[in-house]
């Protein structure tokens, strides 16, 4: 399963937060052995994210949106994903139901937008806030709130499948350019992928579908480098 994260907030591009929120996405789906293949950062700007959106949906099994929910003038996520399938913008009575039957909230003193998501979509409750999350076709919609998004994600999680894949780290203590031929090796001898991740030491990342191949490939590097 092919997955797409687009990631909406101007303080992300601005760097005054960071995007946890992709990390702990990417990690979760990995996991689950599903293959993250873009991760989007877009502004809070309608036709953009719109944009991203369609051609993402057009292209992975599966998308993932989150940030920019709130029912305040800046979160137009709802909005952008209503026009990326030409849907309208539509009061949801669920949502009223589901906020005053847990919340205890009154349906007169929520903020007009709360309950506003695209025609068709399938409500997805926030187990940790207001806003509620939506699937619309392939697309789950997220709170940008890291709690939420986590919590929301935890209700869809089975929706997201993989193979299985395995995953061994050698660590080298030598400078990366020296492994050149060492990885080049591995990598014909051994069904696997491998990624170099230097630091102060550098960590071989060896991942494949078959978990005694990559046990053997890993001693077989393992066996062959500096130890730290
Ligand atoms: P709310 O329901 O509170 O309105 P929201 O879905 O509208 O939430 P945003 O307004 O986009 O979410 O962001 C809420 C908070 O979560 C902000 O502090 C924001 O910086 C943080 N946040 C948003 N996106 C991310 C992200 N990708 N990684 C980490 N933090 C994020
Ligand atoms: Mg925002």
């Amino acid at each position: 399963m092919r997955v797409a994260l687009v990631t909406v907030g101007d303080e992300l591009l601005a760097g005054d937060t960071v995007n946890t929120n992709a990390a702990w996405l990417g990690q979760r789906l990995a996991e689950r052995g599903v293959d993250v293949e873009r991760i989007t950062v877009v502004p809070d700007r309608e036709s953009d994210i719109a944009r991203v959106v369609n051609e993402y949906h057009a292209e992975y099994d599966a998308v993932i949106v989150t940030g920019g929910l709130g029912p305040t003038h800046d979160d137009i996520t709802m909005d952008a994903v209503a026009h990326a399938f030409g849907r309208d913008l539509v009061e949801h009575e669920e949502v009223y139901d589901w906020l005053e039957e847990t919340r205890g909230y009154k349906r007169e003193n929520l903020a007009e937008r709360t309950a506003y998501m695209p025609d068709g979509a399938h409500l997805l409750k926030n187990p940790e806030g207001v806003a509620p999350g939506c699937i619309i076709g392939d697309v789950y919609v997220l709170p940008g709130v890291p709690t939420e998004m986590k919590a929301m994600f935890e209700t869809i999680a089975d929706d997201f499948v993989g193979e299985a894949r395995f995953v061994e780290t050698v660590v080298a203590d030598e400078p990366e350019s020296h492994l050149i031929d060492r990885i080049s090796d591995l990598k014909e001898r051994f069904d696997v992928t491998v990624g170099s991740y230097p630091g102060e030491t550098v960590r071989v990342k060896i991942e494949g579908r078959d978990e005694s191949t990559v046990t053997e490939a890993a001693d077989w590097l393992r066996q062959r480098v500096d130890p730290p």
